[in-house]
């Protein structure tokens, strides 16, 4: 059985990570792909689930998981620890399920150390305005959170050149149609066409 591959997925908050994600988790059968739920101190936005969104936790269980060494990585943003969930992805993987983990270049710092196999995009927006724009049609945050973001924004982008994919999210259905070139290009690679084709391989290759 081929092992599924670990996306890291990083973009400037309001570049469009989370929608290009529920997009391609929308559009594709939901058994070979999952987004991993992280862990977060940071208080539920209206419309938020415990669980689906993040688990959300206080300080105090946040700490406690990082030392039962439950984090795959962790990391402080914007003021909030966020983490991600070891077990989980380890699981998920072995099953043969994509796991995406919408982190920041922190994280997928960490990631990358621990996974090397792992693969990595990032997602620009078009123009620091757009991005703006973005932020407050989200209606989400208030404005001294989207000051901060926009601040922000300028040292996420600086760590592009880490990652393996960049994708612009100016049209997001070119953007969308980019992040799913990017996944079945990667399911074509020679060791997991193996690995799925055993079989068939054999049948192939066996002597008359
Ligand atoms: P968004 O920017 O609107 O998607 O806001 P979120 O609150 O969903 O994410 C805030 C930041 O935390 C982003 O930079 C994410 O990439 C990052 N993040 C989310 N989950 C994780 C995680 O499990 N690990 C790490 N390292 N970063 C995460
Ligand atoms: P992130 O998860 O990166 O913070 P979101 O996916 O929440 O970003 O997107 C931020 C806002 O921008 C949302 O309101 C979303 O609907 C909108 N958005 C995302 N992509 C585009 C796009 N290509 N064009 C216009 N608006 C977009
Ligand atoms: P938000 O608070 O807007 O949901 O997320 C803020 C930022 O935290 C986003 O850029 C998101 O990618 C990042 N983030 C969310 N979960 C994690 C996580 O588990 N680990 C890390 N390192 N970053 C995360």
């Amino acid at each position: 059985m081929s092992k599924g591959t670990l996306y890291i997925v990083s973009a400037p908050s309001g570049a469009g990570k989370s929608s290009l994600i529920n997009a391609l988790l929308e559009t594709n059968p939901i058994y070979d792909m999952k987004v991993s739920v992280s862990h977060t101190t940071r208080g539920m936005r209206p419309g938020e689930e415990h669980g689906v969104h993040y688990n959300f936790v206080s300080v105090e269980e946040f700490q406690e998981l990082v030392e039962q060494g439950a984090f795959l990585e962790h990391a402080e943003v914007f003021g909030n620890y966020y983490g991600t969930s070891r077990p989980w992805i380890e699981q998920q993987l072995n099953k043969g399920i994509d796991v995406f983990l919408d982190i920041d270049w922190q994280g997928a710092r960490q990631i990358r150390k621990q996974m090397p196999q792992a693969k990595s995009l990032f997602i620009l927006p078009p123009s620091k305005e757009e991005l703006e724009r973005r932020l407050n049609a989200r209606g989400q945050d208030s404005d001294a959170v989207i000051a901060r973001r926009m601040q922000e924004a300028r040292s996420e982008i600086s760590h592009y050149n880490e990652y393996d994919y960049v994708i612009v999210n100016d049209d997001f259905d070119v953007a969308l149609m980019d992040f799913k070139a990017i996944i079945r290009a990667e399911r074509l690679k020679q060791d997991k066409q193996a690995a799925k084709y055993n079989s068939m391989l054999n049948a192939l290759l066996a002597e008359q």
